[in-house]
């Protein structure tokens, strides 16, 4: 049986420092067997986003060091919680504190439900699980609710229920799960061993996912096979979801909540001005999880997979979407800063297993 190993709070980085300046607290669990290295991983990528973000929370996660399936570094599940639109829209709306904020909370829908592309579904115009997507803004409940890790309705200040996830010790907003079957470099800074993964790197990408980088599309991706449901049992569209466009879906004023290999953009101005790419379905799109931008784009640390050698860093990318979704995140990098990271990656050249080795957040 799994057991408590130990409890480590993190010191927030402002209370190290001494700064009046809040930032997220993480209480991590460690479940037994997970080596003092690797737990100083986890701390050390934990402190990797209190240094970006400001808001006075407290993140409780459950960590592991098991052996996973063949090809997955780690993965994450996160406690979740459906709000309404309309709570979810007025607390972003009060927790606002950037431009970025503003132009995003300004460009969502008013009212209490959005409209959406959508496919797949039982009851699609196009026929039963028909790929041809339709606009369903019919406003009933994948269209009223929005599904949010724990950690971001914190984030935001709404209301948490406290809830427990199998694996968690206590109570968690996260479970985060690291394969033993893969060699890690547990020091990113002294560069990255070349036939070893960035542990600190892969862990702050599996936090990311409990802080709220996912997509409610990855349910409609592995769920429309043969069986299918109606659209109003989809109430699976996250914050991120939100700011999720194509171009076919831009033109119709609403967002793009389909599960096909068309490009899928984060945009924060109602999908007028396209963002990075997303990553399309491991089923139905492009062979990774939605909950990921694209692969190989070097946009961020959201990317869904990792090579050897390589070191995986925040970008500006990363910190815009946790910025819009309710995160508090007072210095972005300039667009300059984040496109030499991806120069400096392609110069490393260590990126050739990326296709075997790939991240994994979990299925609910
Ligand atoms: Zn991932």
């Amino acid at each position: 049986m799994k057991t408590l190993l130990s409890a480590i709070t993190l010191a927030t980085a402002a209370a190290a420092t001494g700064s009046a300046t809040a930032a997220p607290t993480f209480n991590f669990s460690f479940i037994a067997g997970t080596s003092m290295q690797a737990q100083q991983g986890f701390i050390a990528a934990a402190a990797l986003w209190s240094s970006h973000l400001t808001d006075d929370v407290t993140i409780n996660l459950t960590v592991g060091f098991n052996p996973l399936a063949p090809g997955i570094l780690g993965q994450a599940q996160s406690a979740q919680q459906l709000y309404s639109y309309t709570d979810f829209r007025t607390g972003l709306a009060a927790d606002a504190s950037t431009m970025a904020d503003a132009t995003a909370v300004g460009h969502l829908p008013g009212g209490n439900s959005f409209g959406m592309l959508l496919n797949r579904t039982a009851n699609s115009p196009n026929g039963a699980g028909s790929a041809l997507p339709y606009l369903d803004n019919d406003g009933d409940a994948n269209n009223r609710g929005v599904r949010i890790t724990t950690a971001e309705a914190k984030a935001i200040g709404l209301g948490v229920m406290p809830q427990t996830l199998s694996n968690c010790i206590g109570t968690c907003d996260g479970f985060i799960q690291f394969s033993s079957n893969f060699t890690f470099d547990f020091n990113p800074n002294d560069g990255i061993a070349l036939n070893a993964f960035d542990f600190v790197g892969v862990a702050a990408h599996e936090i990311g996912h409990t802080l709220g980088f996912i997509s409610g599309v990855d349910i409609l991706d592995i769920n429309s096979s043969g069986t299918f449901f109606n659209d109003n049992q989809f109430t699976y569209v996250s914050g991120l979801d939100l700011f999720r466009y194509s171009a076919d879906s831009a033109a119709q004023g609403v967002i793009d909540w389909t599960a096909d290999t068309r490009n899928k953009y984060f945009s924060i101005d109602g999908g007028a001005t396209p963002g990075p790419q997303f990553s399309t379905g491991t089923v139905h799109g492009d062979g990774r999880q939605a909950s990921h931008w694209k692969d190989n784009l070097f946009i961020g640390l959201m990317d869904p997979t990792a090579g050897m050698g390589e070191r995986l860093s925040i970008s500006g990318n990363d910190l815009l979407a946790m910025d819009v979704i309710g995160w508090d995140v007072p210095a972005i990098p300039e667009p300059s800063t984040y496109a030499m990271l991806g120069a400096g990656l392609l110069l490393l050249g260590g990126r050739a297993s990326r296709e075997t080795k790939i991240f994994r957040k979990g299925t609910k």
